[in-house]
């Protein structure tokens, strides 16, 4: 069973408009709420694939209780902690094909909810074979959190793979801690390794000399409709995919993190697993749901994705 970890869940409101009028009402004909939050993308990805999942993290008030009743109408198992706070709303709208987005903050966590976390956590360790990250962290909680996850699934050989922003995925990947697989995106990676360029070649050449990075098995960098850019124990890979006609990108990072983790529990090769993790994201570009893919088009997206390795 493959565990995803959501700290600062939302339950995501999306309106569709034709145009945005500032400083005017808007009427959105279209408008779908979902359970979201990068962790709960991940996790009905997993569950789309047919690998059994179960979601945790921290929920509260009503949205929380929204989130457990779309998670068990779905037949997705979860087991979060109740917190006191309330889980967050966040609103996307999409007008003009752009997507403006408007995200709260969400929650304050206690040190009791979060050593209540812990302690679930270890519970469920026990009984999973992967573990995903996803997203910030909320209130109320540091980096050293994330630090103490990946210690502890570190302690119960439970590999981790983890997306995250940018300056958490920095402090990360200085510590003793080291997830089994990071995926940033090419701004979030520039950001995290404080590139001046955030060109292909300047990432290529970090992921070949950053001995930083060398105890992370994958750095999988994604570069949206360029494809990806990944680093395998010493040896680099770059993936191009088919072009496709995008109908929503978001999300596709959160379903190759997804396929990676379902990818690796079929101990798929080296090579497999890219083309399996990266065809998730195109997959999910094709659908308008964000953390949808349709999994009868595996096959034949699965061998437009070209993997070629690059020479040091
Ligand atoms: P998000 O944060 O929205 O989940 P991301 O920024 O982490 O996404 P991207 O780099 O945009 O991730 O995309 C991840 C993968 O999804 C890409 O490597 C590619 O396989 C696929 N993908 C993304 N955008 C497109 C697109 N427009 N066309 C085809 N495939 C895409």
């Amino acid at each position: 069973m493959i565990l995803t970890v959501t700290l600062n869940p939302s339950v995501d409101m999306q309106y569709q408009l034709s145009a945005l009028q500032v400083n005017d009402v808007n009427r959105a004909a279209h408008v779908s709420k979902t359970a979201g939050g990068k962790g709960l993308n991940v996790t009905r990805v997993i569950d789309q694939l047919q690998e059994q999942v179960t979601a945790t993290g921290f929920l509260g008030g009503r949205l929380g209780e929204f989130i457990v009743d779309e998670l068990s109408h779905q037949q997705i198992a979860h087991d979060f902690v109740s917190i006191q706070g309330e889980t967050r709303n966040c609103i996307a709208v999409l007008h003009d094909g752009k997507q403006t987005e408007i995200l709260e903050n969400g929650p304050i966590i206690t040190k009791g909810e979060s050593e209540q976390f812990l302690q679930k956590l270890q519970n469920l360790l026990g009984k999973v074979t992967r573990l995903t990250i996803s997203g910030s962290l909320p209130k109320g909680l540091t980096v050293s959190f994330y630090q103490q996850i990946i210690s502890l699934a570190n302690q119960q050989k439970v590999p981790v793979f983890l997306d995250t922003k940018a300056s958490l995925l920095m402090e990360i990947v200085k510590g003793d801690a080291k997830p089994y697989l990071i995926k940033p995106n090419q701004q979030e990676f520039a950001e995290a390794m404080e590139m001046t360029s955030n060109s292909v070649e300047a990432i290529v050449d970090i992921l070949s000399h950053r001995t930083l990075l060398s105890d992370i098995p994958w750095v999988v960098v994604t570069l949206g409709k360029d494809g990806a850019v990944i680093k395998h124990e010493a040896v680099i890979y770059r993936a191009s995919i088919p072009n496709i006609h995008a109908k929503n990108p978001v999300g596709s990072g959160d379903s190759v993190l997804a396929g990676f983790a379902v990818g690796h529990q079929r101990q798929l090769s080296a090579v497999e697993l890219i083309q399996f993790g990266l065809t998730m994201g195109v997959l999910n570009a094709l659908q308008a749901q964000t953390g949808q893919i349709d999994p009868e088009a595996i096959p034949d997206y699965l061998s437009q994705i070209h993997v070629r390795k690059l020479l040091k």
